[in-house]
């Protein structure tokens, strides 16, 4: 029977694995250099607390893609889950998206009855707004408002997580977290969202539970001797597989301190974030994704560093036209050779959320197979 290779069992080697098993009935080898599964999505219990910790950073399954979601739930139930969090600006812990509560939440009724009153009519209601669009506003009262949200949310955060201004980074990066000209305290307004029940680790356990993937952790594939895979799909970083030949992809990667505390909650919601004081951005509190009891709590405090081999992860590829350059002349490489395929965040050097990775994952095996 034909043997496939796929490289990295975060949730996009998991889904490729998962599909060629299940529909080709297919053998296929699922390497993973960690002693673990699930990629940076990779969660687990906490032994003393019973809390469940995203090991790698706060994790909020959300989409509007049916078929991704009907797809993940066959191997997970759902804890439904609104992510709330706050951004401390000024002292005060107030509403993240900047909407129109955070709004009244930062100025007086009066000056906030003017500002909603006229971004409504600029923008219309349920409008989100990229603070790099707000900030081209002529309006007297608009302008001084996105100065205070550009100078109070996004600068220095923006500086912190990439050590450079919103401007110079693509604007499709603070567009994530758009203004909100809505009450809507969401941080996301997809469809379906959610925390897997018993956590990723699990759900991504359950997808690559099957007779035809044999799973090999704490193996590199630089150590993998077995030749003649039928077809090899790449999740990890493209650069590091053509060893660098045509320079390093550059990449944001982060450090968290883990800290359990001795008292039941240390804050209101599941994340904080610090736009300016400190040189962490946020803090997460685990327990609230799956309302897990104990009378203790675990905290994590994330610091964002320059990516250096061998010392940290790779967390965000950097989009700009120059690394786009370099990521094409690797994928060019590639090319050349028959059935190696890269994918995933880091493969296809581009910030995906976790459902985008599902439906990448879809898009290439309808593609190739
Ligand atoms: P990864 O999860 O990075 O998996 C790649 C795997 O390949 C890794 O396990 C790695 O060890 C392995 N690997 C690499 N090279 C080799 C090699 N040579 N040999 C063997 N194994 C190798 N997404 C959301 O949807 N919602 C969120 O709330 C969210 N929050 C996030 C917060 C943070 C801090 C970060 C960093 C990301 C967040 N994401 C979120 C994005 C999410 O982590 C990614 O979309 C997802 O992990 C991508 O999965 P992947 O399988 O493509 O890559
Ligand atoms: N951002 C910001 N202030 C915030 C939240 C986000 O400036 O309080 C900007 C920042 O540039 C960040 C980007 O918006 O990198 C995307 O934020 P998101 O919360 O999506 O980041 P992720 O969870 O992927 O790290």
């Amino acid at each position: 029977m034909d043997k496939n290779l796929v490289v990295g069992a975060g949730i996009t080697g998991a889904v490729i694995a998962n599909k060629i098993a299940n529909e080709l009935d297919e053998k296929v080898v699922l390497i993973d250099r960690r002693s673990t599964v699930a990629g940076n999505s990779y969660d687990y219990k906490d032994k003393e607390t019973g809390i469940t910790v995203h090991k790698y950073g706060p994790h909020i399954f959300h989409t509007n893609n049916k078929e991704v979601w009907d797809y993940l739930s066959k191997f997970t139930k759902w804890n439904y889950f609104f992510l709330k969090p706050n951004a401390v600006i000024e002292g005060e812990k107030v509403t993240l998206p900047f909407n129109l509560t955070t709004i009244r939440e930062l100025f007086s009724p009066q000056m906030a009855d003017r500002l909603e009153e006229k971004l409504i009519s600029e923008y219309g209601y349920g409008i989100k707004v990229p603070i790099l669009k707000l900030k081209e506003i002529e309006d007297k009262d608009l302008k001084f408002l996105s100065d205070y949200i550009y100078e109070h949310v996004f600068k220095n955060y923006t500086m912190k997580q990439w050590g450079v201004k919103p401007e110079e980074i693509d604007p499709s990066v603070t567009a994530r977290v758009p203004i909100y000209i809505s009450h809507d305290n969401r941080y996301f307004q997809d469809k379906y969202q959610g925390i897997p029940l018993n956590g990723y680790t699990k759900m991504i356990e359950k997808m690559v539970e099957h007779e035809n993937i044999e799973l090999r952790l704490g193996l590199d594939y630089k150590e993998l001797k077995d030749p003649g895979f039928k077809r090899i799909f790449y999740t990890g970083a493209i650069d590091e597989y053509f060893e660098y030949k045509y320079g390093r992809l550059p990449y944001r990667s982060l450090r968290f301190d883990v800290q359990t505390l001795d008292r039941e909650y240390y804050q209101k919601t599941v994340v904080t974030n610090y736009p300016n004081n400190y040189d962490f951005t946020r803090i997460t509190e685990h327990k609230y994704f799956l309302d897990e009891k104990s009378n203790k709590t675990i905290i994590s405090v994330e610091y964002p560093e320059e990516f250096e081999l061998g010392k940290n992860e790779r967390y965000y590829p950097i989009s700009s036209p120059e690394n786009q350059a370099l990521y094409e002349k690797y994928l060019k490489e590639a090319e050349k050779f028959q059935n190696l395929y890269f994918c995933g965040r880091l493969g296809a050097y581009k910030y995906y959320n976790m459902d985008l990775a599902v439906e990448k994952a879809f898009e290439l095996l309808s593609d190739c197979l």
